[in-house]
C-alpha cells in the first residue's frame, strides 16, 4: 500500500501517526513533484484505506488489489457458535473431543467430559482421512447422529471434518462447524460446496500451505457463501520428526494480528503428543489464538485413532482453567 502525502506536509510527523496504528513506512520522494508517497511495509498491521485518508497531511492512499477481499472483509469479526462467540474481546472457546466418534457410549462419555472441562463445543470426526487404508476411517453417517446427540445432551455445539463433496449435506445435517481438514485446504471443488451451505466453517491449514495459500482458500469459501471462516493452524511439516508438526506460531499471530482473522490452534495434531498440549495451548494463546481445537477421549489408551495426543478428561480441565 502506498500513502500520498498533501504538498507541503510534514512527513516525520504522519509517520509518527501511522507507526501509532501499527503502519512502518519508507519515505519515498517524487521526482516529478515536490510531494511524498510513504510505502507501508508488508509486516504492517492491517488498516482499511478510508481510515487513512482522513488523516493530517494523507492526500489519498493507493492499496493493491487483495488476492482475498472477502477475508480482509470479515476483519474483526466475532463468531458464534452454539451458546460461545469467537472472536476479540470474546473469552477464548475450547473445541475438544475425540479425534473419531467410535461407538455411541464414548461420544456420549466424551460430551459429558469435555462439557465438565468448560469446552462449548464437541469435536469428532465422523469421515476420518487416514494415511493407510487399512486405518479405522469413520463411522460415518451414524457417527454424525450420535455425535449430534452427544453434543444437544450437554449443551454444546459441534465441530466434524467434510471430506467429500458428497457427504457435505450429511454432515451438515449434524454439524454446526464445518471443518474442512489439512488434506482438503486446497480441494478446490470441495471448498465450493462446503461454501456453499451457507455456515461457519473452520479451515485447518494445509500441511505445506503457505499463510497466501490459506487465506485464498478461505477467499473461495466466503466467495461460495460461507457465513465466517475460522482458521485453524495444526502444524505444518517440517525438517524434524521429534513432534509430529511443527507449530507456526508466527502465522498465528500474524493473522490475528496483521490480518484481524479469527483464529484457533490447534496443538494435539501439531506436537502429537499429549505431554507437550498444556504448554503449546498456553503459547497459541498468548500469540493470539481466539480458541482452541483440542483431542480428548474418556479412554486415551483404548482410541481407535490419535490416541497418544489426547488428554483425559483430568488434563483437558487443567487446559480449560489456564486457557480462562
Ligand atoms: C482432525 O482434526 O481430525 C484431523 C484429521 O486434522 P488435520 O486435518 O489437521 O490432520
Ligand atoms: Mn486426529
Amino acid at each position: 500500500m502506498w500513502i500520498r502525502l498533501k504538498e507541503g506536509a510534514d512527513v516525520r510527523a504522519v509517520q509518527g501517526t501511522l507507526q501509532g496504528l501499527g503502519l512502518w513506512t519508507t519515505p519515498v520522494r517524487s521526482v516529478s513533484c515536490e510531494r511524498w508517497s510513504l510505502q507501508v511495509a508488508a509486516h504492517s498491521a492491517f488498516m482499511p484505506p478510508e481510515e487513512l485518508t482522513g488523516l493530517d497531511g494523507v492526500a489519498d492512499v493507493m492499496a493493491a488489489v487483495s488476492s482475498h477481499p472477502r477475508i480482509d472483509q470479515q476483519a474483526g469479526c466475532s463468531i458464534t457458535l452454539g451458546s460461545a462467540r469467537l472472536g476479540p474481546g470474546e473469552r477464548p472457546v475450547l473445541m475438544a473431543g475425540p479425534c473419531s466418534v467410535e461407538s455411541e457410549e464414548q461420544i456420549q462419555a466424551a460430551a459429558a467430559m469435555v462439557a465438565k472441562a468448560g469446552a462449548t463445543v464437541l469435536r469428532g470426526g465422523a469421515f476420518k482421512p487416514r494415511s493407510s487404508p487399512y486405518s479405522f476411517s469413520g463411522h460415518g453417517h451414524q457417527a454424525l447422529q450420535w455425535l449430534r446427540a452427544a453434543a444437544d445432551a450437554h449443551g454444546l455445539a459441534v465441530v466434524s471434518e467434510v471430506m467429500s463433496e458428497a457427504k457435505v449435506e450429511t454432515v451438515a445435517s449434524a454439524a454446526d462447524l464445518l471443518q474442512v481438514g489439512s488434506r482438503n485446504m486446497q480441494n478446490f471443488a470441495l471448498l465450493r460446496a462446503v461454501g456453499a451451505m451457507g455456515r461457519p466453517v473452520l479451515l485447518k491449514r494445509g500441511m505445506a500451505a503457505t499463510v497466501e495459500e490459506w487465506l485464498q482458500s478461505g477467499e473461495h469459501l466466503l466467495n461460495a457463501g460461507a457465513a465466517n471462516v475460522i482458521f485453524c493452524e495444526r502444524g505444518i511439516q517440517s525438517f524434524d520428526p521429534c513432534t509430529r508438526n511443527l507449530l507456526d506460531l508466527g502465522a498465528v499471530a500474524l493473522l490475528k494480528y496483521v490480518h484481524g482473522q479469527p483464529v484457533v490452534v490447534d496443538p494435539s495434531h501439531a506436537v502429537g503428543r499429549r505431554d507437550l498440549i498444556p504448554a503449546m495451548s498456553r503459547a497459541a494463546r498468548a500469540a493470539g489464538a481466539d480458541g482452541l481445537l483440542i483431542e480428548a477421549h474418556p479412554d486415551p489408551e483404548a482410541a481407535l485413532s490419535d490416541g497418544p495426543q489426547a488428554l483425559d478428561g483430568v488434563a483437558l480441565r487443567d487446559v480449560a482453567k489456564d486457557l480462562a
